[in-house]
């Protein structure tokens, strides 16, 4: 099995779905006692939240690069940044560390392709949502991408930093996504992204009209599919 380095602590409420992902996917491959065979570099995520709120993305990558550089070090021999939106300096960080690196929007992009779909709704935060890094990469692979109004979007992105990324599963924000995705597909979405590694702690397929691509299930079998590869 190759060794897989996983940044992760952005949250830990993601990365925690991520550790049961990855070594639930081994052990449905291999049988067995097998397990993900694994290091895991879990940040502090206050101040790498605050650098986010800040605009400072420099700032961002001299704590993340520093962590992808140990893995790589630790024996790593590929990289898996456990979040959507710490892929805006996805760039950086496989530089830093040298390894190959799993790119949570290209993986989605192909398992939506791959499934004929060409129109999606993205939940995500407000970063991943309204800069180009995630939805560029997303229309780069052939898919129309429609994101919620303004104060939808706000509201999303509250629930991920407010709630989910502290363990708090609300049933009002659980109806609040549900009224989030029915927009989406009003407006014309053949499925809908979970584009935040926490959002499927809130809802899962029975919430939404139209298919759901879980971007940690997602990335987190690209992860297996790198060991077992
Ligand atoms: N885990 C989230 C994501 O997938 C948000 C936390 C973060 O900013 O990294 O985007």
């Amino acid at each position: 099995m190759r060794t897989l380095g996983v940044l992760g602590g952005m949250s830990w409420t993601s990365t925690a779905s991520y550790y049961r992902l990855l070594n639930e996917g081994v052990v449905a491959r291999l049988g067995g006692l097998h397990s993900a065979q694994l290091l895991l570099h879990s940040v502090d995520f206050d101040p790498v939240a605050k650098a986010q709120h800040d605009g400072d993305w420099d700032a961002t990558v001299a704590i993340l690069a520093r962590a992808a550089e140990g893995l790589a070090r630790g024996g790593a021999e590929a990289l898996l940044v456990a979040t959507n939106t710490m892929h805006k300096v996805a760039d950086e960080l496989q530089q830093a560390s040298g390894l190959p690196l799993l790119h949570i929007a290209d993986s989605t992009a192909d398992a939506i392709v791959a499934d004929g779909v060409s129109r999606v709704g993205l939940l995500a935060t407000a970063f991943t949502m309204e800069q180009d890094f995630y939805v560029g990469r997303l229309r780069a692979k052939g898919l129309e991408v429609i994101v919620p109004d303004a104060p939808q979007r706000a509201e999303v992105h509250r629930i991920i930093y407010d709630e989910l990324c502290l363990d708090v599963v609300l049933d009002e924000s659980r109806a609040a996504y549900r009224d989030v995705m029915a927009s989406l597909v009003e407006r014309g979405a053949q499925a809908v992204i979970l584009g935040c590694t926490e959002i499927t702690l809130l809802v899962s397929e029975q919430d939404s009209s139209v298919p759901l691509y879980d971007t940690t299930r997602i990335h987190a079998d690209a992860g297996v599919d790198f060991m077992l590869g």
